[in-house]
């Protein structure tokens, strides 16, 4: 299906700058063709159809007598290149009156199947926290758990407006189905460890490959993602980096998350495990580096000079204890800054709104200044920035001609976003995520009106509450 949205406020970059616009966006074959200014005629046609129930009416129901009002020439059809042929019979009008519409937000470290622990391990010590209660239960989950705690993680992602997510994990192959299956854009790396890709990590490298194999696809893509430096060698990493080129898989691993990681890293080589990553070519364009939390030396200016991409996650660093990015002092080096939740046994949410109000607030505060991570500079992060390490700049995490149609529809009636004195700070300090209504990914339908056609919410929510009640010991 093809949509002409309008009646909408828009994020669009234009000039350089991030700002909110009316605009009418047209969507054909899963992208957005074209992004405009609303013409009169459109505008008075759709004043009609909020009166009938707005959106959801059009959304629902497919065409509607007011679609028959808008006539080629009042959009602007068959009039430029590039949409000569379009016919405005082949478009369903999408009233978006009263909605914030915004590229859809990229969560940039997740672990899906970490759902099923959500408010499992709190307020303890990151060593109990992750080798007493995250791995014992990790040893004993069946592979199809990961399935309905990825899927559950999967729906609050979409509820919060997150349209693409880059996992890591263990049961990859769970994780691409339920993306599959709901329908959302993802990058599932496989979690590795050990001393060498060929010896100790074969097995699991193979399975990755066989998985990529069965859900590859336009939506779904896969990525290598060595553990850390104290779980792999650096052999491993290099061998990870290799494959990485070859196939052309993006990148990730965690990095510096803390102290210990840090300290035990120079003890045994020397250095830091951004230089010894350095080092073994890990470092690339491709790269997302998750947490930075411990920057030492010359990490900053290692990261920019090879050009990788840092993923902050405040909530779960600032939960477990670890600290905060320099978030402020990455940007200011000219690293590229993007925004993951971690897993929801960290967090314990999976919602991007969150993360980006307290990514700036935690930086104002860190830094004594109330100027530092400004909301553009902070929604840029969950949205344009995203795109560069997965090589979709321009197409992803953006509002334009070409780019994919991934769009979150937020509810400008909410509360939180009244009154509209600025709607990037709304997005940035106000909105909770509950704002968002409908979600679009590859131009389908996702959620609509809250809910998730084609998924058994129900069910969903049965199998984690067995699983959780059979495997977390209470
Ligand atoms: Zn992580």
């Amino acid at each position: 299906m093809n949509y002409i949205i309008v009646g909408g406020k828009v994020l669009v970059e234009e000039a350089g700058d991030l700002v909110v616009r009316e605009k009418n966006i047209f969507v054909k074959d899963g992208k957005i063709c074209a992004v405009e200014e609303p013409s009169k005629e459109a505008c008075e046609s759709t004043d009609a159809n909020t009166k009938n129930g707005g959106m959801d009416a059009n959304v629902n129901h497919g065409r509607t007598d007011t679609q028959k009002d808008v006539c080629a020439d009042d959009l602007g059809m068959e009039k430029q290149e590039g949409r000569q042929n379009l016919k405005v019979a082949d478009f369903e009008l999408v009233d978006a009156s009263d909605k914030l519409i915004l590229p859809g937000l990229l969560n940039m470290h997740t672990h899906a199947y970490m759902t099923l622990m959500r408010n499992y391990a709190d307020d303890v010590d990151f060593n109990e926290w992750l080798f007493k209660r995250v791995m014992p239960v990790e040893d004993t989950l069946p592979v199809e758990s990961a399935y309905w705690s990825s899927l559950l993680g999967l729906m609050e992602m979409v509820r919060t407006g997150t349209t693409t997510f880059v996992d890591m994990h263990m049961f990859e192959g769970m994780s691409a189905k339920a993306a599959r299956d709901l329908g959302m854009r993802a990058y599932i790396g496989r979690g590795l460890v050990g001393e060498d890709l060929y010896v100790d990590g074969l097995s699991r490298f193979e399975q990755m490959l066989r998985e990529q194999e069965k859900y590859e696809s336009d939506l779904v893509k896969f990525a290598i993602a060595p553990h850390a430096i104290y779980s792999c060698s650096p052999k491993l990493y290099e061998q990870a980096a290799k494959e990485g080129e070859k196939r052309g898989l993006l990148l990730e691993t965690h990095v510096s998350e803390s102290d210990f990681e840090v300290d035990s890293t120079i003890e045994k080589y020397g250095k830091t495990p951004v230089a010894v990553l350095a080092d073994t070519g890990f470092l690339t364009e491709r790269t997302l580096l998750a947490h930075c939390v411990k920057m030492r030396g010359d990490d900053i200016s290692i990261i920019k000079n090879f050009g990788s991409t840092v993923v902050t996650n405040p909530a779960s660093n600032a939960k477990l204890g670890n600290g905060f990015a320099p978030v402020t002092e990455f940007e200011e080096a000219g690293v590229n800054v993007a925004i993951g939740t971690d897993g929801v046994c960290s967090n314990n949410s999976l919602n991007m709104f969150r993360e980006m109000g307290l990514l700036s607030t935690i930086h104002k505060g860190v830094r004594r200044d109330s100027t530092k991570a400004p909301a553009k500079s902070v929604v840029r992060m969950a949205t344009a920035n995203a795109a560069k390490p997965l090589c979709r700049a321009g197409l992803l995490g953006t509002i334009a001609n070409g780019a994919e149609a991934d769009l979150a529809f937020l509810d400008l009636k909410s509360p939180s976003m009244i009154p509209q004195n600025n709607l990037i700070a709304s997005l940035c300090y106000s909105a909770n995520g509950s704002e968002v209504e409908s979600v679009m990914i590859g131009g389908k339908w996702v959620m609509q009106d809250r809910r998730f056609p084609g998924i058994d919410e129900e069910r969903v929510r049965y199998e984690v509450e067995q699983l959780a009640a059979e495997y977390l010991k209470k």
